[in-house]
């Protein structure tokens, strides 16, 4: 069996696989070729790919001698015709692209999202959500350290004394944990909040401050993701969130619902009160943004508050987002192929081994 691996979009920087997974899949007793040029902005030359023991070819070949495709992103409703009876792996938020998707069942074209693995312990290495919403949370404090006009450590010096900087961080997920990490180490006195109470000794052995509102709904029985929260909780949380942004010099928001619009955690009203030069880094920008005034990759500047909406930050580091990712992809292609031989094949290769019954394999195809 032959793997494809494709050359993503012209905005992208990442590839689903390195030269350096390519000896992972040789011993599951598959050919790996890849799309020329794939790897170049992810710093993975076609040289590398050769010497790993991949084939280059042209991307209409490489679908066309590929059962399964990696990808990160939908491919375009051009290729859809020949891609059918492939099986295709990425990223595709179905539960954003019903109608893209919807197409691909159409066309008999076998869907795995990756992002709809269920947070299962067995799924966490499998988890690209996770692994690249840590870069994204990481890459949220650098940013905003680069546009805040003060220091983040506290500093003692002949020309005065500087205050550390104070960060509020919302949603301490994968990305909020990454981001108090990163602000911790640049030495940000951080708060944070969360609707999950169970992330609290997470938080605070960070070296981070809980901000406690009582009243969630139970989140423990959601599979590792948020819930809904009633209005009188939301009401509540925002007064008191109220009283930590006014103080606060840099905010980052991670806060997600699975496969729902972004909870709005600041009003327009809460940044106005901001200090000048204060930064808001809202990385659920791409399903609405937590702030009333995100715009999806854009920056804002209102009433001297920067509102930055980046909804790539993974591509802001190409090279380990890939890494990641493309390890992610080689553990579920353990749990779908198969390294024996098929009894026909004479070159003696993998096969692909679709077990309906794995509630990984079930609960990640979307076609
Ligand atoms: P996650 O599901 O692990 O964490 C989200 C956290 O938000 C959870 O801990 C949840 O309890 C919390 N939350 C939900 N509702 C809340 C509320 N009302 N108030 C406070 N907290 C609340 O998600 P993640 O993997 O950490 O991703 C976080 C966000 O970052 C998502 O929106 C994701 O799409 C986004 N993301 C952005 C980029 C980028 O480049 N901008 C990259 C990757 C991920």
């Amino acid at each position: 069996m032959t793997i494809g691996v494709l050359k993503e979009p012209l905005t992208e920087t990442r590839v689903s696989l390195l030269p350096e997974h390519i000896g992972i899949l040789k011993k599951l007793n598959v050919d790996v070729l890849v799309e020329s040029n794939a790897g170049e902005k992810a710093f993975a030359s076609d040289e590398k790919y050769v010497e790993a023991g991949a084939g280059i070819d042209s991307r209409q070949n490489v679908i066309n001698k590929s059962e399964i495709i990696l990808t990160i992103h939908l491919p375009s409703a051009s290729e859809v015709e020949s891609l059918k009876t492939k099986v295709i792996l990425g990223i595709f938020q179905p539960l954003y692209n019903v109608d893209f998707v919807k197409k691909l069942n159409v066309s008999n074209i076998t869907v795995f999202s990756i992002d709809m693995i269920p947070r299962t312990t067995r799924a966490q290495s499998m988890d690209v959500l996770s692994s690249q919403a840590n870069i994204a949370g990481y890459k949220a404090v650098l940013l905003a350290a680069n546009l805040f006009p003060r220091y983040f450590p506290m500093f003692m010096t002949a020309a005065g004394s500087i205050p550390p900087a104070k960060v509020l961080i919302l949603g301490a997920g994968v990305a909020g944990l990454q981001a108090i990490a990163t602000a911790r180490r640049l030495g940000a006195v951080v708060e944070v909040f969360d609707t999950r109470p169970a992330v609290k000794e997470e938080v605070m052995s960070l070296g981070a401050k809980f901000i406690e509102v009582e009243g969630a709904a139970d989140a423990s029985k959601a599979g590792g993701y948020a819930v809904e929260q009633t209005s009188e909780f939301l009401q509540k949380q925002k007064d008191r969130i109220a009283a930590s942004v006014q103080k606060s010099d840099i905010i980052i928001t991670t806060a997600q619902i699975f496969g729902k619009k972004a909870p709005i955690l600041l009003t327009e009203e809460m940044i106005a009160k901001m200090k000048n030069g204060s930064v808001i880094i809202d990385l659920a920008a791409a399903t609405g943004g937590n702030t009333e005034l995100t715009k999806n990759n854009e920056t804002v500047i209102y009433k001297g508050v920067s509102i930055v909406g980046n909804s790539n930050l993974p591509s802001t580091m190409p090279y380990d987002a890939s890494k990641m990712y493309g390890k992610n992809i080689c553990n579920f292609l353990q749990l779908i192929i198969d390294k024996e031989a098929r009894p026909d094949d004479p070159v003696g290769r993998g096969k692909l081994n679709l077990n309906f019954e794995d509630e990984l394999v079930k609960g990640t195809l979307v076609s």
